[in-house]
This record gives C-alpha cells, structure tokens and sequence, in this order.
C-alpha cells in the first residue's frame, strides 16, 4: 500500500467513528452562508476536530501549527473528506486564502501569532478587499489608512463581507497614498476586528440566508504591525490572494472539492424520481446529459492535477486556476438548474415543505450558484484576463 493509500485507509477510519451526523436542523450549503450561531458553533466544533486530528494545515510548516507533511497530503485529505461527505470547514477565508498569503508575506512573528488560531478555528477571518464602488474594479477603493501615532486609523466601507459577523481578523485592503497611479497607493492590513469602530451590518441573500455583510470601519484604530508586507505593496499581495481565492494550487490548508461529489448526489436525488410513468434515470437523454457531466467533471480534475506539474503551466501559471474557477463555478450552476428542470413543478417547493424533495437541497444550491460565478472575479472577468493573459487577445480598454 503506497504512502497515499494508507492516508486514505485511516482517513476513512476516523470519518467512520467520528462524523458528527446531521444536527437535525438546516445547516448553510458553505461557509459563504453562516449566519446562524447554532450553525457556526456546530462548523467551529468540527474544524477544531479535524485540526486536533491533523487534518488541516497538514502541509503547513509545523513551527506555526500546521502538520509539515509532504505536498499532496491536503489534496488527499480533501477528497477523502468530500467522499465521506464530511461537512465543509467553517474557516474558509482564514483556510484558502489569508493563511497561504501570511506564510508567503508575514512576518515570522505574524506567522506565529496567527496561523495556529486559524487553523484550529480558534480565530475566525474575512476579507475586506469589496467596496459599493470597488468590486471588479478593486483598485478604485476608497477606504483609507492614515497614520495615528503608533497605529493606523481606518475610516471607509466594505460590503459583501463573508463570514465578517464572526470574524476576529480582516484581510482589509486600504488606501496609503493617493497620488501617483491608484494600484499603487493601496496597503495590506491584518486587521483586528472587535474594536471600537468597527460596525457589522449582516445583509440578507435571495435564499432569505445570511452570511454576508458590510463592515463599516468609522476611525478604529489599529495596531501600526498590523501591515502585511511593505506600505503600497497592497495590490501585489491583493493579487496573490484572488490568486489563492481562484484556487492555486498551492496554499488552501484544507477545504472540500466537492464536483464530483455534487454529480454522484444529483445521481441518488434521481433514483428515487419518477417521470411520465417510468424511471427518471432510465430516459436517455438524462443519461447522456449526466455523462456529460460527469465527463466535464474528469476534466475539470485533470486540469487540475495539470496544474500541479509546474513544466506544463510554467508559461502561464495562472491560467489554469483561472479556467478552473470559471468552468467550475459554472458547472455547479448548470448541475443544479439541471436538477431543478428534472424536480419540475417540485422545483417551486421550499424548505418546510412537507412535500418538498430533498429539502430544497437543490433549489438552494441553484440560487447560491450564482454567488460562485461571481465571488473571486465575475466569469465576465476570468473570460477577459484569459481572453487577454492566457490567449493574448487584444485587450477591452
Ligand atoms: C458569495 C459572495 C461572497 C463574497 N465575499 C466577499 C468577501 O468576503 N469579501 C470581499 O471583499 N468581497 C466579497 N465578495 C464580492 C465579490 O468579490 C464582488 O462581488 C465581485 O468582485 C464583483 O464585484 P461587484 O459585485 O462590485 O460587481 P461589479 O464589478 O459592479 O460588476 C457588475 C457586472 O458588470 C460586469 N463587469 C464589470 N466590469 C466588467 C468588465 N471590465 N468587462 C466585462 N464585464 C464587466 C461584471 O462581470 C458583473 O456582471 C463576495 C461576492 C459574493 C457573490
């Protein structure tokens, strides 16, 4: 049995004897919806197991907390969780894309500080970067930092905000200095967020969750090494996060890749569904679109494992977690409006629905599907940086 296999064995193993099961109350589809406090409580307590168990930060170097194990070991562990049907991790900004960007660009007392408590979930983090004005066009944000003694003060308003009601930590991008070229007046800033002058306004999305919110940050103070890199290095470090965001393949210390998972569950939904008198899964053309599926979802992980062979992207090494996120995030939306055009009439039903199939599994995951094909870049936008980076097409202005 190679090193891989025996991982997977054990893994399985302790899924088995240790799954917590359903709550028996709605749980979010993803991090993106945690809005609930039963619901965060109960996703803290199972990161913390999977932490305590060494699966998280597995690859991380283990002087911050992680488990120092060989590349490849996450990736593992990930499918294994995703084929267990573990639930999901809490953690996602602190997990996917603060945590790779401290260890690329913090201090070694930032790595120490911080890198442990969020891992264990012990410490939860957001992402500041969106404005009302800012969002594909990052660079136009307003929210300024300005020296206040030893610290920095901050003053501005950050919307779309995941997970900020709970967070401890803000991945917040500020503006240093306005003159010269805007990219170049932004700075990068750990920042706490229980202080004075720090306010969070949950907003609600069309599934009637939360999860979102705006932070409104009206002169909190915070400590002047909260800097993460040099001041006006912001947008480099900005950029290497969307890249972390879009899925490089470096960095995440754990999070499920569900895709193919989410195809073998619309497969279960439909052995029990029924059409016109006979078997939903028997008509042909059900079957051919589900092999399409299928075969796109093979793809999508060929990509993938493509793009951890650095001789075949050095090129372009961008490019294939850009392709990833764009196919990916629109093959989840046309899995679920898949699901819902077969749950017919039945698509209408709600949660609570006596009669609703799946509890409104489906329904649920068509609507949060469009928040995929919009957060870390709209498609609009992965088609143009392709369009223009991968493909040297001319550019749009
Ligand atoms: C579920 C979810 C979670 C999120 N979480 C966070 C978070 O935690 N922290 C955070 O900071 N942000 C977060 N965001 C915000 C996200 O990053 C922005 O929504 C995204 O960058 C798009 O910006 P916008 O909403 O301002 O849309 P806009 O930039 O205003 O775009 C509006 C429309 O115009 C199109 N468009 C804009 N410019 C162009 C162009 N040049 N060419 C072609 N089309 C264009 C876009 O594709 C889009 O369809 C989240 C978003 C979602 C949906």
């Amino acid at each position: 049995m190679d090193e891989h296999e025996a991982l997977r064995a054990e893994l399985r193993e302790w899924i088995r004897s240790n799954h917590p099961g359903d709550p028996g109350w709605k749980l979010p589809q993803s991090a993106l919806e945690v809005a609930e406090d039963r619901q965060f409580d109960w996703l803290r307590d199972w990161q913390r197991r999977l932490y305590d168990a060494g699966w998280v930060g597995a690859e991380w170097p283990s002087e911050f907390g992680g488990g120092g194990r060989p590349r490849g070991t996450q990736r593992v562990i990930d499918q294994e969780l995703a084929r267990g049907r573990a639930p999901f991790l809490l953690n996602l900004v602190g997990l996917s894309w603060a945590g790779p960007v401290i260890l690329r660009y913090g201090t070694e007392s930032q790595k120490k500080r911080l890198i442990r408590p969020l891992l264990r979930c012990d410490e939860i983090w957001c992402q500041g970067f969106s404005e009302p004005g800012a969002g594909s066009d990052l660079a136009s944000l307003r929210t300024r930092a300005t020296r206040a003694g030893a610290d920095w003060a901050i003053e501005g308003h950050k919307v779309w905000t995941t997970l900020g009601r709970y967070a401890d930590w803000c991945i917040l991008l500020a503006r240093t200095d306005d003159a010269g070229a805007k990219h170049a007046g932004i700075s990068y800033f750990l920042a706490p967020m229980k202080l004075p002058g720090v306010e969070v306004q949950p907003l609600v999305k069309m599934t009637g969750e939360g999860g979102f919110n705006q932070v409104i940050w009206s002169g909190a103070r915070i400590p002047g090494d909260s800097l993460l890199g040099r001041e006006g290095q912001g947008w480099e470090i900005a950029m290497a996060t969307l890249s972390f965001e879009r899925g490089a393949s470096e960095g995440s210390a754990g999070g499920q890749g569900g895709g193919a998972e989410q195809v073998a569950a619309l497969v279960r939904l439909l052995r029990g569904l029924e059409r016109d008198g006979g078997a939903v899964l028997s008509d042909p053309v059900v079957r051919d679109r589900l092999s399409a599926f299928w075969i796109d979802e093979t793809a999508l992980r060929a990509n993938a494992a493509r793009a951890r062979v650095p001789a075949l992207v050095s090129d372009r090494p961008e490019a294939l977690p850009l392709m990833s996120k764009l196919a990916s995030s629109e093959q989840g939306q046309a899995l679920s409006d898949f699901a819902c055009e077969l749950l017919g009439g039945d698509a209408g039903l709600w949660i609570g629905d006596p009669h609703v199939p799946a509890n409104a599994e489906w329904q649920r995951s068509y609507l949060n599907s469009f928040a995929m094909t919009i957060a870390g870049g709209t498609s609009e936008i992965l088609r143009n940086i392709l369009g223009e980076r991968a493909l040297g097409l001319p550019k749009t202005r």
